[in-house]
Formats: structure tokens, C-alpha cells, sequence
């Protein structure tokens, strides 16, 4: 798994400051991809020394999160799952490209995860008519428990 960058954000996981790490060679393919540099093979090796490097040097963030990395989506959970036992209390989201039903072998080792390609006619998640589904995880004795917080990134119309 490789990165092609990372970046402090403050929109992309609702009420937390978030290291964004782009992960390059995604295999979606997504029509009218908006990050089409994200689909080449580029950028750094992505792993544990690179991890704790990055979160080590960006103090004062609440949330890691991995924005695609659907190729290996195991290595995602094993990064997700050593970000929480290393750095207590740092929140770890996961933007991935393909749908919920992808997504739940992850939801044990996360605290957000966002679903769904991105189809241009219905635009990303601050457009009302987006395809595309953020949720907030709860760990619970009966496993994860997901709440739709998608409307939360529509703020800016209401
Ligand atoms: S998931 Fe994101 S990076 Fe991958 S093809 Fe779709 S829009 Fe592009």
C-alpha cells in the first residue's frame, strides 16, 4: 500500500481535526474521478513506521483517516486496529469507495467510515442528492452499530 500525501482536514469527518492519508493504486474506478492521481501507483510505502511518523508529527489531531486503500481493505483493519491501541483515544475513519456491504469487515476497528463510488450526477457528500453515505461506528456487545450522519455534511444548504 502506498500514499501519495496526507493533510490535516477539518470537513471531511464532522467535529473532529483529521489526518487525511490519500492512498494511492485505487482499483474502483470511479467515472469522472475527482482524484484521478489517486488511481496511479504512486507516492510512499504506507506502513507502520510511515504511520506513526505522520501522526507523531501532526500534534493536536482527534482522527486518522485512510481516504481509500479499497485494494487491501485487511491492511486497513490492521493499521485501524494498531492506531487504537497505540495511540489511545485517536478516532481512525475510513473513506472507502465501494459499499456497505465492503465495508463491515472493517467496522469492528472503526469509529467513521464513508460508502459509496463517486457518481458525478450525484456529487459527494455535501450535494442533497449524493449516492454516497457517511456513518459514525459504535462498538457494542452486539457489534458495530452505524448512525447515519450524512445529512451533517449538508449544513451549508439548510
Ligand atoms: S474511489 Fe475515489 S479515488 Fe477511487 S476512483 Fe472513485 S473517486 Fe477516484
Amino acid at each position: 500500500m502506498k500514499y501519495a500525501d496526507s493533510k490535516v482536514v477539518f470537513r471531511e469527518i464532522p467535529d473532529e481535526v483529521t489526518l487525511a492519508i490519500n492512498i494511492s493504486n485505487c482499483p474502483v474506478k470511479c467515472p469522472g474521478c475527482h482524484s484521478s492521481y489517486l488511481v496511479n501507483d504512486v507516492g510512499e510505502p504506507l506502513d507502520y513506521a510511515a504511520l506513526s511518523s505522520l501522526i507523531e508529527s501532526n500534534p493536536g489531531i482527534t482522527c486518522v483517516s485512510f481516504m481509500g486503500g479499497d485494494g487491501e481493505p485487511r491492511l486497513i483493519h490492521e493499521f485501524a486496529k494498531w492506531i487504537k491501541s497505540t495511540y489511545k483515544g485517536l478516532k481512525v475513519g475510513w473513506y472507502s469507495g465501494r459499499d456497505l456491504d465492503n465495508a463491515r469487515q472493517n467496522l469492528d476497528v472503526l469509529d467513521y467510515v464513508k460508502v459509496g463510488p463517486f457518481i458525478d450526477e450525484y456529487g459527494p457528500l455535501d450535494n442533497p442528492n449524493t449516492n454516497q453515505r457517511f456513518y459514525a461506528v459504535t462498538q457494542t456487545p452486539d457489534g458495530p452499530k452505524l448512525e447515519d450522519w450524512t445529512k451533517k455534511f449538508l449544513k451549508k444548504f439548510i
